[in-house]
């Protein structure tokens, strides 16, 4: 029984292991989807500066059109000073007063147009690190998806390997054994053993076993389970002495009776 104990020991090992690893292999497209959110997200912010950076050129050449046709404007009423279209004196002063506020419309449309450059200025630095992130985060994903793609093939590997072990050591455990494990494991969350510690405990549901039970899974001589959580009990303290150990005498102390008290 101690043999067909160590199997199944054995056993679950590689079923737990199994398990671990297929879990990882399922979890890793889920993996390459949670490596490629910095790259959406760089992806993003570049899209959004780019559009702030085009709006404000386009908005810059608007500005700078508005400025070449008010300073057309401001010519061709300067213009009409030296063509000497301008007889009275009433009419020079309406004339003055035009062109100032011509100017004046010009010098609003210059100061718009320089905030205008700076914000272009601005933006283009923006987007100059924007474009930089995208392609630092795209070359870490593109590493990180190639690195993940290639786990799979070693997860393959070592899956196919555990299977056949599993096959092994199944085909050497007694059918009936094998069939309480693997009831076990299917209501069990795969852990159909619990070892008991030096304590004495039930290593998975924590249950104080009884002595006489611990000295029996001690044994391994017969099939013991927990009175608790079921599964299928295995010594797990420390290994099991053939010897006994010698006791340690204890020396019987002598009461001195005449001990001097000064
Ligand atoms: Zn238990």
């Amino acid at each position: 029984m101690k043999e067909q104990l160590a199997r199944l020991i054995a056993l679950q090992e590689a079923d737990l292991r199994l398990e671990e690893l297929a879990e990882r292999k399922r979890r890793i497209p889920e993996m390459i989807e949670a490596a490629r959110q910095p790259l959406l997200s760089s992806q993003a912010t570049r899209d959004t500066t780019k559009q702030e950076f085009e709006k404000l050129t386009k908005d810059r050449k608007a500005r700078e059109q508005e400025l070449a046709v008010q300073e057309q404007v401001i010519s061709k009423l300067q213009d009409r000073t030296t063509k000497g279209e301008i007889k009275t004196n009433r009419e020079y002063q309406a004339h003055l007063l035009e062109i100032e506020l011509a100017k004046k419309k010009r010098g609003e449309i210059e100061e718009q147009l320089l905030v205008l450059m700076d914000g272009v200025d601005v933006e283009k630095k923006d987007l100059e690190q924007a474009e930089a992130a995208v392609k630092e985060t795209e070359q870490r994903f593109t590493a990180e998806k190639a690195s993940l793609e290639g786990s799979v093939g070693a997860l393959d590997e070592e899956l196919a390997g555990l299977r056949q072990k599993r096959e092994t050591v199944s085909a050497t455990i007694e059918p009936s054994l094998l069939r309480n494990y693997e009831k076990l494991r299917a209501s069990k969350k795969g852990q159909a053993l619990a070892g008991v510690n030096k304590d004495g405990t039930c290593m998975v549901c924590r249950l104080h076993v009884q002595p006489q039970v611990v000295a029996e899974v001690k044994r391994a001589t017969s099939i013991q389970t927990c009175s608790q959580c079921h599964r299928i009990l295995y010594w797990a303290g420390e290994p099991v002495q053939v010897l006994p150990v010698p006791e340690k005498p204890t020396d019987a102390v002598e009461v001195e009776e005449a001990e001097t008290t000064e």
